[in-house]
């Protein structure tokens, strides 16, 4: 299934699976198995220990590798255990160049683990690529990018960045766990790693927790395998095996969720209580040109303020939702919503948060499948 001529939704099904060799069956078996009986010493089936490789995660390592359109794929225990297995590519003294709204987890790992192993981080706004090309430096060796941002909703022109990593012969890693491989494809825009947070619109059912990497590069890749099988940061079979259904009803999934999140940014743009709304797809969004330019649709992720920017207001109206779940994560069928100031962002100290918008009426909504309409109510309901 290597071949680029098939679409979206047939490699969502088939990229990475064939039936098992043994018994024909249709659907990868779960190998719940930790070794492999070797022939003779030293000869085996390609697979030797479960840490260094296994059939079910291989098959699902393969398939996330195609729909990015990369050669190498790596699946990890979560979305921060994959970039704890990037990071550990850099040496004492390396900086990093990230975006300043990015996901908290990685904020965290950034200036909490890493920080103290002699990395630096820089934390930029990409609105504006000066701050980007200013911030470069003979120590940079990552540029680290997350678009859409979360929570933000900012677009980040990934080729424009990718022409400045290549220039200045700097790795650049995006976490296109918002977008999915369905929305936008950074690999062909010039990235050279991507990473996801399976746990969401991967494995889409809100059942599983783990991280992929894909890359292009054989000497990339070798590296991660190696931190891979070393740090031994794995996925197991039974998670791998769910991801791979996951993936089976992206497309459909993604299709549904860029439908309800269009009429629900839309909604709230003319709902009297909210302040802002942040949804790429809005023609006066900062970056909507450059959302059309590199996405194929704008998802289901919104952001959005009430008037008034009181905290108690957002919480009493997030714990009136009926439909809408109380909860940290997003990308499954079910949707949720967070208070970023609070929940997934309370790990960035306040002041960072207000300057790049998290205010404390800020709402974030992880639209899911279900009815348009019954949404639309729960909303309607809540925001009184
Ligand atoms: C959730 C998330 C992560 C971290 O992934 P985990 O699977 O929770 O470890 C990283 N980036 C983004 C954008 C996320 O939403």
């Amino acid at each position: 299934m290597q071949e680029r001529k098939y679409k979206f939704g047939t490699k969502a099904i088939h990229a990475g699976v064939e039936p098992d060799p043994a018994t024909g069956a249709i659907m990868t078996p779960i190998y719940q198995t930790s070794t492999y009986v070797q022939e003779k010493v030293g000869q085996h089936k390609g697979y030797g220990y479960s840490r260094t490789l296994n059939p079910t995660r291989h098959a699902l390592e393969k398939a996330i590798a195609e729909l990015e359109n990369a050669k190498y794929g790596a699946c990890f225990g979560s979305g921060v255990a994959a970039i704890d297995a990037l990071l550990k590519m850099l040496n004492p003294g390396d900086e990093v160049i990230t975006t300043d709204d990015l996901y908290g987890g990685s904020y965290r790992i950034f200036t909490g683990v890493y920080a103290k192993y002699g990395i630096k981080f820089h934390f930029v706004s990409m609105n504006d690529l000066k701050n980007l090309s200013q911030t470069i430096n003979k120590n940079t060796k990552l540029i680290w990018i997350e678009t859409p941002t979360n929570p933000m909703m900012n677009i980040i022109d990934i080729e424009a960045v990718a022409k400045i990593a290549k220039k200045a012969n700097i790795m650049l890693g995006v976490d296109n766990t918002f977008a999915t491989p369905y929305l936008q494809s950074p690999m062909d825009l010039g990235a050279d790693l991507v990473m996801h947070s399976a746990t969401k619109y991967l494995g889409g059912h809100s059942d599983v927790v783990m991280g992929a990497l894909v890359m292009n590069d054989q000497s990339i890749a070798d590296e991660i395998y190696r931190i891979q099988n070393s740090s031994g940061g794995i996925t197991g079979p039974m998670d791998s095996f769910l991801v791979l259904r996951g993936l089976k009803t992206l497309h459909l999934r993604m299709q549904r969720h860029c439908e309800n999140g269009e009429k629900i940014a839309r909604f709230l743009k003319g709902h009297p209580k909210v302040d802002k709304v942040y949804w790429p797809g809005f023609e006066d969004h900062p970056s909507h040109a450059i959302a059309k330019q590199q996405m194929r649709g704008f998802g289901g992720m919104i952001s959005f303020s009430v008037k008034g920017n009181d905290l108690k207001e957002a919480h009493s109206i997030m714990e009136r939702f009926k439909v809408f779940s109380l909860a940290e994560s997003l990308g499954g069928v079910e949707s949720l919503t967070c208070h970023p100031a609070t929940m997934t962002h309370a790990a960035i100290p306040a002041k960072e948060r207000q300057k790049v918008g998290i205010v404390d009426s800020l709402i974030r909504l992880s639209v899911g499948v279900e009815d348009a309409e019954d949404l639309i109510n729960d909303l309607k309901q809540a925001l009184v």
